[in-house]
């Protein structure tokens, strides 16, 4: 038996903590260098990586430009009657549940369902569905890796396009460049970055697709230094609703590029490839992880607070309110579970000095922890590991979120009470303050969609088995919502409820860049063929 770091299994607030196993049996540290992971893979199946490449785009090379003129080949009236471009399931037939609800993460149904679900597999099919669409005068929604908490891409009329078979990739480690398609999964992303030595702001968790992250905003690995995903984009190629094919870039079309950073449901085109800037990896990744009863919420929000000023931005500092069971804690704690506060930081650095003087701010935690781990090694594409266990497969889930000007400990002592009452122990209420309090002024003017921040952003993940417990669920979601309502200045569209919400759309962007969405929507899609944000 050796001694490994591991994520306790009954962990449900995401934490890498100590604890004793055979390391074949648990997550070990994943290898945290280049060199390191370069024999992982050698080790395994070379082939499964992608050679350092040029950029070569793998989309169809039909020509750029929305007067482009391409032969049209025959097809039927509607695209729930075309079977030419890839499996088609209309309602009704068999396999349609499946087509739907495959690769939807929240088994909560929507009560929702298209005419057809349709599945391109490349470009050109996806310039075929929107053609047969503009024929029939059919909506459509668009699909990637099906995370959307409010299942944006199943609506109740026209298509469901799903594109998650486009998920080629190519990194270029010496131009600091990668390509990919946007059914690609986050996870695959980091494997593919670590591989090649570099790094980018990356989802937090393996399963989503990178379409809709990046669409969204993407709020990923170290992104308070990194800034969200979506400013890591330089050029992204899509098809409009004409079926023609177009390229947003600072030099082609920055309207496009401001759309495809963070505009998400509301993008009125279908994204067939992203380019993405890279950065060199950070060979030294370090993981502390503290833990403490809901009694020590004061002295874990004071000492966030006062470390918070001298934190550099190369350390993430995630703060999660949630439960573990009675078992870890105190024997005299009665019923099931206990409510903690979990605190992790990760510092992104170059080497053990770096690292530990990133979360030296860090060092007066209050004395209470249940546990603790201090300067744990964690590969970069390992990161998403501790993450994607807080969010089981199979469950019912709600998110919401909410931007506060509130510091970290006024943010935290509004919350506690809605931890202790949630009917269901996975729930948990992720708290954080990007660039440790510097969020409201990180965003780089006119540049994205994106365009709203506040100090600190609060996600609540309602997380439940049972369908007999949604209205439970659905109620702890809205109190949640009512108690953040007084001192919420916007929402985080990527993994707000906008389909109970809709509202929650506008509120997520500043209003110069709502308006301007509204007309380079207008713009791209005049017919508003693509649904958008359930407004
Ligand atoms: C387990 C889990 C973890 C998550 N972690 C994070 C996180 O760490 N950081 C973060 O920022 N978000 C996170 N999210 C939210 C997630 O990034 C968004 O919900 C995102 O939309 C998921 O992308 P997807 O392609 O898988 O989703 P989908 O459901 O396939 O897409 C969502 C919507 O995006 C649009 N869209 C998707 N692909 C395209 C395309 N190719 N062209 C045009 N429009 C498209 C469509 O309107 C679609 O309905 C998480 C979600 C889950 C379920």
């Amino acid at each position: 038996m050796h001694v490994v770091v591991r994520l306790a299994p009954m962990d449900s607030i995401g934490q890498w903590m100590v604890g004793e196993g055979d390391d074949d049996a648990f997550w070990g540290p994943r290898p945290s260098s280049v060199a390191d992971a370069a024999c992982r893979w050698r080790n395994g199946d070379p082939s499964e990586i992608a050679p350092p490449d040029t950029l070569q785009s793998t989309s169809s090379p039909l020509v750029l430009g929305r007067a482009h003129s391409v032969t049209r080949s025959p097809r039927a009236a509607s695209v729930s009657a075309m079977h030419a471009v890839g499996p088609v399931w209309r309602r009704g037939e068999p396999g349609y549940a499946g087509a739907l609800g495959d690769p939807q993460f929240s088994a909560l149904e929507s009560g929702l369902g298209p005419d057809a679900v349709v599945r391109a597999s490349d470009e050109a099919g996806v310039v075929e569905v929107l053609r047969a669409a503009a024929d029939s005068g059919e909506r459509v929604a668009v699909r990637s890796g099906g995370h959307s908490w409010a299942a944006a891409g199943v609506r109740d009329d026209g298509v469901l396009l799903d594109v998650g078979g486009l998920d080629h990739a190519r990194i270029d480690a010496e131009g600091l460049q990668a390509r990919f398609g946007p059914g690609l999964r986050g996870g695959r992303l980091a494997e593919l970055l670590v591989a090649h030595g570099t790094a980018a702001p990356a989802g937090h968790c393996g399963t989503p697709g990178v379409g809709g992250y990046l669409l969204g905003g993407g709020l990923g690995l170290n992104w308070g230094d990194w800034l969200p995903a979506c400013y890591s984009v330089t050029r992204v190629r899509a098809v409009l609703a004409d079926g023609s094919i177009v390229e947003g870039s600072a030099e082609a079309d920055p309207d496009l590029l401001w759309l495809a950073r963070g505009a998400g449901p509301g993008f009125p085109g279908v994204v067939t490839e992203f380019d993405l800037a890279l950065r060199p990896l950070p060979s030294c990744i370090r993981v502390s992880s503290w833990r403490y009863d809901l009694s020590s919420l004061d002295a874990v929000g004071e000492w966030l607070t006062r470390a918070s000023d001298e934190l550099p931005r190369n350390v993430e500092l995630p703060v999660v309110l949630g439960h573990v069971p009675a078992a870890d804690a105190d024997p005299a704690t009665s019923g099931s579970r206990r409510a903690v506060v979990g605190v992790t930081a990760i510092a992104y650095a170059h080497d053990d000095e770096g690292a530990a003087s990133a979360v030296a701010p860090l060092a007066a935690a209050p004395a209470a922890a249940s546990e603790e781990v201090h300067a744990v090694p964690v590969a970069f594409d390992a990161l998403h590991e501790a993450v994607d266990a807080t969010y089981p497969p199979g469950r019912r889930y709600l998110a919401d979120t909410f931007w506060t000007p509130l510091d970290l400990a006024a943010t935290l002592e509004r919350l506690a009470p809605l931890i202790e009452a949630a009917p269901s122990d996975e729930s948990y209420l992720l708290v954080s303050m990007p660039a440790h309090g510097a969020g409201a002024t990180l965003l780089p003017e006119g540049v994205s969609a994106y365009s709203l921040h506040d100090r600190t952003l609060v996600i609540a993940y309602a997380i439940w088995r049972d369908p007999a417990d949604d209205e439970a669920n659905r109620q702890w979601i809205d109190a949640v919502a009512d108690t953040m309502a007084p001192v919420c200045s916007g929402h985080f569209l990527s993994e707000a409820d906008i389909r109970r919400h809709p509202e929650r759309a506008e509120r997520s962007f500043s209003p110069d860049a709502w308006a301007r969405l509204g007309e380079l929507r207008s713009h791209y899609d005049p017919e508003g063929r693509f649904h958008s944000w359930f407004t």
